[in-house]
């Protein structure tokens, strides 16, 4: 199928863009960034927007900045960009390891991280990333800039805290301690498909103890979440198998899937919380991520 009749537009600013979004609300409006989710929606007519602003010719959207406290990502930054980023970070590093769970390689060459959490996908590995760590992000408008803090931006399946003429110009990542460590194990059914269950961790080892655990669940439940109780359960224990074992069991009861196939996932908890674990303590020799 085609896509429906659209308006095309091409601003050259951030304000240009803003004012298209303010004046479209109302009539059906979408930004166009690395295209990868709406033009396939728009071509099975699942989206019809009257009007499409496409922001590539924006110039100062793709910094991937490493501040001192944070990771800057701007709107145009695309999956496969996060591979160039310092590897002597480890946030760095654990993220280009993920992109590259993302699809295939066009469309790592085209998508955008900030493009993905706007779409929210229940799969998606970014909006899993965000959920997990803290995140803030910049909607702009022509009322201003509004920050949006991760915990509170995803509300549903593909849907967001974002308004209808909101632009979101870019996600800042807290950078957690440099110590650190990260895992991360998505099963999808074929290399490159969306994830039918992934989890994301990250604690520090102060004297061999588990410090500062974050762990996230995606593709699950109707968007990513941490699981507090399965944090809790893991703070100020020694890392080892069989712990990891019991925090996918505890995590496998504390998830709600609304999928058809919910027991399916359900199970599938159990396994990418404890793969992910192993993975940020070294154990997993296969996916091992090193500073
Ligand atoms: C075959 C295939 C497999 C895929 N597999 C995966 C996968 O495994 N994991 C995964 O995460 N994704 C996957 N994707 C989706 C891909 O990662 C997209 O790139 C991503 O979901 C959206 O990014 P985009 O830049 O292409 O956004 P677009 O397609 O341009 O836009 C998506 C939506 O977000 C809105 N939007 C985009 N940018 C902004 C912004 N800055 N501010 C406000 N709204 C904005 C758009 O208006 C639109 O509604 C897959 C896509 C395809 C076609």
């Amino acid at each position: 199928m085609k896509a429906a009749q659209f308006e095309y537009h091409a601003p050259a600013t951030v304000a240009e863009a803003v004012a298209l979004l303010a004046e479209h609300a109302d009539s059906g409006i979408r930004i166009l960034a690395g295209g990868q989710s709406l033009v396939p929606t728009m071509a099975y007519r699942l989206a019809r927007p009257a009007h499409l602003v496409d922001i590539n010719r924006i110039a100062g959207l793709d910094g991937l900045i490493d501040h001192t406290h944070e990771l800057e990502i701007g709107a145009l930054v695309r999956h496969q960009d996060f591979a160039a980023s310092d590897a002597s970070l480890r946030l760095n590093v654990i993220l280009a390891h993920i992109a590259n769970h993302i699809a295939h390689r066009p469309i790592r060459a085209r998508g955008t991280f900030c493009g993905s959490l706007a779409h929210a996908d229940p799969a998606s590995e970014w909006c899993l990333v965000a959920a997990t760590l803290d995140t803030d992000l910049f909607a702009e408008s022509v009322r201003g800039v509004r920050t949006i803090s991760s915990a509170s931006f995803f509300q549903g399946i593909m849907a967001t805290a974002l308004a209808e003429d909101e632009f979101l110009t870019k996600a800042c990542i807290k950078r957690p301690d440099a110590d650190t460590r990260f895992g991360f194990f998505e099963f999808s059914r074929r290399v490159g498909d969306f994830a039918l269950a992934a989890c994301f961790v990250s604690f520090r080892l102060v004297s061999g103890i588990m410090q500062d655990v974050r762990l996230g669940i995606g593709g699950v439940e109707d968007f990513p979440r941490r699981l507090s109780e399965v944090e809790h359960f893991l703070e100020a224990q020694a890392p080892n198998s069989g712990l990891f074992i019991s925090a996918g069991q505890l995590a496998s009861k504390r998830v709600r899937p609304s999928a058809v196939d919910a027991d399916y996932r359900t199970d599938l908890v159990k396994t990418v919380v404890n793969r992910a674990l192993q993975h940020a303590h070294g154990c997993d020799q296969a996916n091992a991520v090193r500073s």
